[in-house]
């Protein structure tokens, strides 16, 4: 199947919830959430990450009537899921994570230069109300409840639940049918996080990137992405104990063409996972921070070429 920009679609994964996916779901191209109740009150979950992609994003909600959210949650700071949010009527109430609104004001529009697309007019607009742990959002006909799940992706993340309808918007706790990255977070925060929404026996999940899984699919993604968390740290404890450094390897990892992720796509962020895995077996402060431009080098490496995006 191959996918063009103009494929984004909404997916109704309950009665007025929907995944607003944009395909493919790699760097930059990210997935929205939707949630609209009778009385007209509409959440959006998450921004994207360029002017036409935000524009496009609040065209497309204006045909189920939801053009004008009066709450829009960030579900954490990465450009993919925030650079949107000035584009958002002034209107519009931002909430997120203490620490998203810290990594948006922190990280600035930096990311445009690493990864070279054509943005447009972006203003950084960070969160207006923070939370520390947990938020219940009281629509008029259901509750919305923002859950702190981090370190595990990112230093804030927050999983949005909706516990009547059974839904689960994720943000970058979960990816379908590409690599995970918790580089900045923490593999076995990312790894409990995991554990925590499985718990929850999510009917309907939505990825921060991929399309959104129903049913079983819902307990196989989130199988898929503990085993390959269990992957990476068995990787990193060899590698570790043979001396090699991340990059290394991953590179030998690649070579010998026995990971099973291996015709996943964004198999560059082998590396910063295993940063973030040897970090956990031997630093004494497992939250010492890691960035993406930082090991930008290295996936450029591993990919041998260029990194993609098509934001
Ligand atoms: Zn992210």
């Amino acid at each position: 199947m191959s996918w063009t920009d103009g494929d984004a679609y909404l997916d109704e994964v309950a009665p007025g919830i929907y995944a607003y996916v944009q395909p493919h779901g790699g760097w930059m191209v990210n997935n929205c959430g939707v949630i609209t109740d009778g009385s007209g009150d509409t959440v959006l979950v998450d921004t994207t990450s360029t002017e036409r992609r935000n524009r496009a994003l609040l065209a497309e909600i204006a045909g189920v009537g939801a053009n004008d959210p009066r709450i829009a949650v960030n579900t954490h700071h990465h450009p993919d899921h925030t650079y949107g949010n000035g584009f958002l009527p002034a209107s519009t109430t931002i909430i997120g994570h203490h620490g998203c609104r810290e990594g948006v004001l922190r990280a600035g529009l930096a990311a445009t230069r690493e990864l070279l697309a054509d943005y447009g007019d972006l203003s950084v607009r960070p969160p207006d109300v923070t939370f520390a742990d947990a938020l219940t959002l009281h629509l008029d006909e259901f509750p919305v409840e923002l859950i702190a799940m981090g370190p595990a992706h990112s230093t804030n993340d927050v999983g949005v639940w909706l516990p009547e309808q059974r839904v689960m918007f994720a943000g970058d706790l979960a990816f379908s049918g590409g690599h995970p990255i918790f580089m900045e977070g923490s593999m076995l925060g990312f790894r409990a996080a995991l554990d925590r929404m499985r718990a929850l026996d999510p009917v309907a999940l939505v990825p921060g990137h991929g399309p959104a899984c129903r049913g079983e699919e819902v307990a196989r993604v989130l199988d898929e992405l503990t085993a390959y968390v269990d992957f990476v740290a068995a990787l990193a404890r060899d590698s570790h104990a043979a001396g090699l450094t991340p990059l290394e390897a991953a590179q030998k990892s690649q070579a010998s063409g026995d990971s099973p992720y291996r015709d996943w796509p964004e198999g560059e962020r082998v590396v910063c996972n295993l940063h973030r895995a040897y970090v956990e077996l031997t630093d004494d402060e497992p939250a010492r921070p890691l960035s993406i431009p930082q090991l930008w080098p290295e996936m450029v490496a591993l990919a041998g070429g260029p990194i993609e995006t098509h934001a």
